[in-house]
């Protein structure tokens, strides 16, 4: 196969039956039709639709290794410059089309599985089975264009104790028995964003483990399709609450379900494991891997998409009531340019530095990815700040489409016209600012942006840890020294 079109993409979903409760029924199929998700599957398919068009098909796929048929470029193992840039680019066009609103467009799990496939050497110091399994899957979600999610925590019970000692151990998803052909899984992993219409899920290793004997049945990576039999998902209310585009603009195109997943005693085929009972293993599955690298790629060119939007929409908002020439107006607005040229300068010195590695694969530098990923959470927050301070009262006037059709119409036209827009043309891009800054559809972005790596304290400590300070701190010495 190659690369999807949508329809192909709408197709295998309509033959998939994940098993997903949500506001009290239980789903066993029928994923498109369900207002909760039939908007949002749409957009999917648009993105598939996108590796078929004209305008962007070069940079959105190239040849196969194995069948020559073009594939999505998510999956290409970079190994010049010019396949770096190509996988930005194609970052780019797949971010652009949602404003950066979706978090799990295909290409994030793309990344990470080619650079886990390239490594299949490491998974097979612990079994040569393994590291033939990863690469195998790699090859098989490029050439079907698999969507996968990813799930990875445990269940946010007690903090204060790991994940193994939740309930007695008896809570977050672990290994409970092993037979001929596989494991079986049972408990739960706390969230899992686009699992009801994803095809595949993988369950990748959770936050570090102790390597204690406790801890193995805790440890492993595997991937099964999404509607495997136990397999459960529990989805929070949706944001999406079926309302016209312009009421809703970007709830109504690009909410992604976030969900709660339970295993009822999943049975997983050893073909499906990429390691098993090895934390050690575990906790370098990222980082001795070069994963990390090429997600946070992906994920700082789609950051860098919705800046530019941001950007955008605060330039409409601010030309159309005026408010540009005010000093504290124009500060604002250079934040968010700071924000944009600090992660587009990130990018360009990460795709400038890259290095081969290891496994032959030329990977981005990782200080500045890591300098931007430990930023962007906090930056993030404040642009949501920044677009309710300026729109003010204004975010409050937004009638809804039939109103600006309706009997209200004369009045909004006279009432709610703007310096450079009429009634209902300010009342449209109101309502777009409402949808990022104040509704629900903008706090979960809000939220998803700040836990999007991780706990960004935790990650904080972690690059404190990693960061070789030693030069600085000696030259500062040095100095102290100095007569
Ligand atoms: C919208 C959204 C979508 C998500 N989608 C996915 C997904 O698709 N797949 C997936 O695997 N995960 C997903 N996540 C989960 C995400 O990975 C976690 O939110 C993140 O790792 C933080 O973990 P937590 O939410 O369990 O927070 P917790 O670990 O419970 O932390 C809660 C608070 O307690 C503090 N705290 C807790 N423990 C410690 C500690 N040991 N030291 C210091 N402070 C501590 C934290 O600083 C934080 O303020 C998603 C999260 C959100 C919000």
């Amino acid at each position: 196969m190659a690369a999807r079109t949508g329809k192909e993409f709408l197709d295998r979903l309509s033959q998939s039956r994940p098993t997903v409760h949500i506001q009290g029924e239980t789903l066993t199929g029928g994923i498109q039709e369900h207002p909760a998700f039939r908007n949002v599957v749409q957009t999917y398919a648009e993105l598939y639709d996108l590796q078929h068009s004209e305008e962007h098909k070069d940079v959105l796929t190239y040849a196969s290794p194995t069948s020559g048929e073009p594939v999505g470029t998510s999956f290409l193992t970079p190994r010049t410059p010019d396949d770096l840039v190509k996988r930005r680019k194609a970052f780019k066009v797949w971010a652009d089309h949602s404003n950066g609103m979706l978090g799990r467009t295909g290409d994030y799990m793309n990344s990470s599985l080619m650079a886990l496939a390239s490594a299949a050497d490491w998974f097979a110091q612990a079994n040569p089975a393994f590291g033939e399994n990863i690469r195998r899957y790699y090859e098989k979600a490029r050439e079907e264009d698999l969507l996968c999610t990813h799930t990875l925590i445990p269940p946010q019970v007690n903090r204060a104790v790991a994940g193994t000692q939740q309930a007695g151990g008896k809570l977050a998803a672990r290994i409970v028995k092993e037979d001929d052909n596989g494991v079986v899984i049972r408990g739960a992993r706390m969230l899992a964003t686009i699992a009801p219409f994803a095809d595949e899920m993988l369950v990748f290793p959770s936050t570090v483990l102790r390597g204690t004997p406790e801890d193995k049945p805790y440890s492993y990576a595997f991937a099964i399709p999404n509607d495997t039999p136990g397999l459960r998902y529990i989805a929070r209310e949706p944001l999406d609450y079926d309302r016209p585009r312009h009421d809703h603009p970007l709830a109504s195109r690009f909410e992604e379900s976030d969900c709660v997943v339970v295993f009822d005693d999943v049975h997983v085929p050893f073909e499906r494991c990429f390691a098993l009972g090895d934390a050690e293993l575990c906790n370098g599955f990222y980082s001795q891997t070069s994963s990390v690298v090429h997600m946070t790629h992906q994920v700082v060119t789609r950051t860098t998409a919705k800046t530019e939007y941001v950007l955008g929409l605060v330039t409409l908002l601010t030309e159309a009531i005026g408010i540009e020439q005010f000093q504290h107006v124009q500060e604002d607005i250079a934040e968010i340019i700071t924000t944009l040229e600090t992660l587009r300068a990130f990018l360009r010195a990460a795709e400038a530095d890259a290095e081969v590695n290891e496994y032959g694969v030329l990977t981005p530098a990782w200080a500045p990815l890591n300098a931007a990923r430990n930023l962007y959470p906090k930056l993030y927050q404040r642009f949501p700040q920044i677009l309710r301070k300026l729109g003010a009262s204004g975010l409050m006037a937004t009638p809804t489409e039939l109103d600006i059709t309706g009997p209200a119409a004369a009045d909004i036209d006279a009432y709610l016209q703007s310096a450079t827009l009429t009634g209902a043309e300010r009342v449209k891009l109101f309502r777009l600012v409402w949808d990022t800054c104040i509704s629900a559809f903008s706090s979960r972005q809000a939220l998803y942006e700040y836990y999007f790596f991780g706990d960004p304290v935790r990650m904080a400590g972690a690059y404190v840890k990693s960061y070789d300070r030693e030069p600085h701190r000696a030259k500062v010495q040095a100095f102290l020294e100095r007569s």
